[in-house]
């Protein structure tokens, strides 16, 4: 069974690098408000840690729980284009991972040089949301809002660019969760890139419409047609075993 393949292959895998794409991020729908808002952001502040049993961000929280299950003792490196900061506050360790189409959490100044800060405990109360170098109000760090301030995650683009060429000629595994073409440059290309360069590695695409492997990396690679949130259910289920 295709699952079982996938678990034994991370299992004997000691290094792990997993990309999380759209079908894992938090649906507006869930928050009543607009992805790329503020209240967005505010709303996931509150609806952190709240999942109840039956509802779908309680789906949500244990696909990410299931994701550090399978971190467990590796030396991985997560790397995701969502923005809603979820990977930054599911339990991972904060310098092995990068965000690169921004965050929710952090927001950044129209002067580009007054750079990008952390608004999470701001988010928490009503307090307004300016800029500590001009008092300005901000916008969020995220790559819609133009021009995008990327100092808020180059620091650790840095590190994962390091951190890969550490992994050249090693045993990987490398685990694609629900990516989608918006942004194929961060996730989908270099994965596959990866897969066919590093003859040790494995490759496990999940996505409900868009599994489709390269020719080239085909017999290193499983192509599972679900979406994330199911595979990791079934993921979690074998780990439970
Ligand atoms: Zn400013």
């Amino acid at each position: 069974m295709k699952y079982q393949e996938i678990v034994n292959k991370i299992k004997e895998s000691p290094i792990l690098l997993i990309g999380i794409g759209n079908e894992l991020q938090i649906k507006a729908e869930l928050t009543g408000e607009a992805v790329d808002s503020v209240e967005y952001a505010r709303k996931l502040c509150q609806l952190a840690g709240q999942g109840e049993e039956g509802t779908v961000l309680k789906q949500y929280l244990d696909a990410y729980e299931t994701i550090r299950r399978l971190t467990d003792g590796k030396d991985y490196f997560i790397v995701t284009t969502n923005i809603d900061g979820m990977v930054e506050r599911m339990g991972f360790d904060t310098e092995r991972i990068v965000s690169p189409c921004g965050s929710v959490y952090r927001m950044q100044c129209e002067e580009q040089e007054h750079g990008v800060w952390n608004i999470e405990e701001a988010l928490k109360g009503e307090k307004a949301l300016l800029c500590p170098v001009c008092g300005k109000p901000g916008k969020l760090n995220i790559v819609r809002n133009k021009p995008y301030n990327e100092s808020g995650y180059l620091k650790q683009w840095e590190a994962y660019t390091r951190w890969l060429q550490k992994t050249i000629n090693r045993k990987i595994f490398l685990l694609e969760l629900g990516e989608d073409f918006e942004t194929p440059t961060v996730i989908r290309w270099p994965f596959e890139k990866i897969a066919f360069i590093n003859q040790k590695s494995a490759f496990a695409r999940v996505n409900s419409r868009l599994p489709q492997i390269s020719e080239d990396v085909k017999e290193r690679a499983f192509s599972v047609k679900e979406s994330s949130i199911d595979f990791l259910y079934q993921i979690s289920e074998l780990l439970n075993g």
